[in-house]
């Protein structure tokens, strides 16, 4: 109820009477209330938002530090959630989103805060923890409550999380600290295997400060044009005709000079940086592919290695045929490089194989024989070429089971209708040999070492010359 209270006065002004006048104000006090609590809580899990989190880790905070009480923030995020949201919609999205909160919340003890900060991260306080042991056992119930299967759209999927741990007051007398520090070890997390935890130490601090410099480098160097290709011949090793060229991407960076894609590919596909590069990748190599054909080098055919992560970006083939128009490559000189990582996860990857294939380009499997794909299944995938890797090549001269493996390979291949390419032909010996078992096409630093633009038109010239 809220009373006013009145006096009314008389023209001498002796009080008269007190007039007070009560209303219900329960309507208004709801209102208030769902306002407060919609500012202080994640609508979609009921779990407190992060303003309310950071309020409650700071008194809390405050309060041990007189008390001397132990407790651990624990920072989750969901793995390839994006993956998720984007192939079976926001719905989906919300409800897995709703689920991991109940999982995370199943595992905590009543004292304990689970907090959503925003998408697929949650944040957790741990109170009163008696050692490390403890807040590892807690950890581990939450990793364990992720394998229950949760049911999406009628159908069961599974999902996991990865989790960065910090230690109130080993890594940080700060709420700030200590959220950063968790953070640096859920990159970790993310980084390797993820579905684990990792307890933040001294060491990850440097590491995640190392990517963080790097990553924003990457970013201005996208900017800034800092990266340029190279291109690889390929050949056909039985005639030593040219058929085509490896695109190759590089990073010259104004201080460091030039920097192979090993020290930043896997970067950028973590970031998700390598989503705007590659398309610069892909545009560049199929406008130069383009001009090389109006100079009359013949129909050569262009390799673009694409990461899994360019294959999952929901707009990628749409892409690939806006920039076959605007580049007027013909798609059949346009080949994409996947690796063998990509049959990790056929189901999804199959459907986005076929459509880039009906544009009319190939594809070909990298680094052939190092990963995931079996022989036995090879021939239900859509796809036009097996790419030997180079540490078979390597040795072939030498090693009977490389001998025998490329030669499988090179037998299958052919059976099924598959073009088969070795990669890293160094030696004379390596030729003879591939020659030998029937292998048509090859690449290596025999042949030639991936070229800047006029160096592999100087190679072209040459080869038509000779
Ligand atoms: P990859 O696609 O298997 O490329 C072949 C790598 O082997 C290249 O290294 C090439 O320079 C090197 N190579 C070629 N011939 C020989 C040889 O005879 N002997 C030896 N030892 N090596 C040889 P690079 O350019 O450092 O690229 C490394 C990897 O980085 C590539 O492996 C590819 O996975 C990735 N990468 C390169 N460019 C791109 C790109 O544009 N996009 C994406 N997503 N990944 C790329
Ligand atoms: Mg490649
Ligand atoms: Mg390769």
């Amino acid at each position: 109820m809220e009373g006013t209270i009145k006096l009314i006065l008389d023209e001498d002004r002796n009080k008269e009477l007190v007039l007070i006048a009560m209303s219900d104000i329960t309507d208004r006090k709801e209102v208030e209330q769902t306002i407060y609590h919609l500012a202080y809580h994640d609508s979609l899990t009921n779990f407190p938002n992060r303003v309310t989190f950071m309020n409650q880790l700071r008194t809390y905070m405050m309060d041990v530090k007189l008390t001397k009480q132990k407790f651990a923030v624990l920072f989750i995020d969901l793995d390839n959630f994006k993956y998720i949201n984007d192939q079976l919609g926001h719905d989906s999205g919300d409800l897995v989103i709703v689920k991991a909160a109940e999982f995370i919340r199943e595992a905590l003890r009543d004292s304990d805060v689970a907090a959503r900060m925003g998408g697929d991260e949650f944040i957790v306080m741990l109170k009163d923890i008696r050692d490390l042991n403890e807040t590892i056992s807690i950890v581990k119930n939450i990793l364990a409550n992720f394998q229950k299967p949760i049911v999406v759209n009628g159908k069961e999927c599974t999902i996991t999380c990865s989790i960065g741990v910090a230690c109130f007051p080993e890594h940080g007398d700060t709420p700030e600290e200590l959220i950063k520090n968790a953070d640096s070890a859920l990159g970790l997390v993310k980084k390797n295997q993820k579905n684990n935890y990792y307890i933040f130490n001294k060491n990850m601090e440097y590491i995640s400060l190392e990517r963080r410099i790097i990553e924003n480098a990457m970013r201005k160097g996208l900017k800034e044009n800092q990266f340029f290709l190279e291109y690889q011949p390929k050949l056909n090793i039985q005639n030593d005709e040219l058929v085509g060229m490896e695109a190759l991407v590089r990073w010259n960076h104004p201080d460091l000079g030039t920097i192979p894609p090993g020290k930043f590919i896997s970067l950028a596909e973590e970031t998700g940086l390598i989503v705007p590069l590659g398309e610069w990748i892909l545009k560049e190599s199929c406008r130069q592919a383009k001009e090389w054909h109006e100079k009359g080098f013949g129909k050569l055919v262009v390799s673009v290695n694409v990461s899994v992560r360019q294959l999952q970006d929901p707009n990628f083939v749409t892409q690939v045929e806006q920039i076959l128009m605007e580049t007027g490559l013909e798609p059949s000189c346009l080949e994409l490089e996947v690796t063998e990582s990509v049959f990790a996860d056929l189901n999804s990857m199959i459907p986005i194989l076929k459509q880039l294939r009906s544009l009319g380009l190939h594809i070909s499997v990298d680094d052939f024989g190092t990963g995931y794909s079996s022989l036995s299944y090879i021939k239900h995938l859509p796809i036009d070429t097996l790419k030997v890797d180079g540490s078979f090549v390597k040795d072939i001269h030498t090693n009977e089971e490389s001998k025998a493996f490329v030669k499988a390979i090179i037998h299958l291949a052919e059976t099924i209708g598959l073009k088969v390419i070795a990669e890293g032909i160094e030696l004379k010996e390596h030729v003879e040999a591939l020659k030998r078992d029937g292998c048509i096409f090859g690449q290596g630093y025999y042949y030639s070492r991936p070229l800047k633009k006029e160096a592999f038109e100087e190679f072209v010239q040459n080869i038509v010359l000779t």
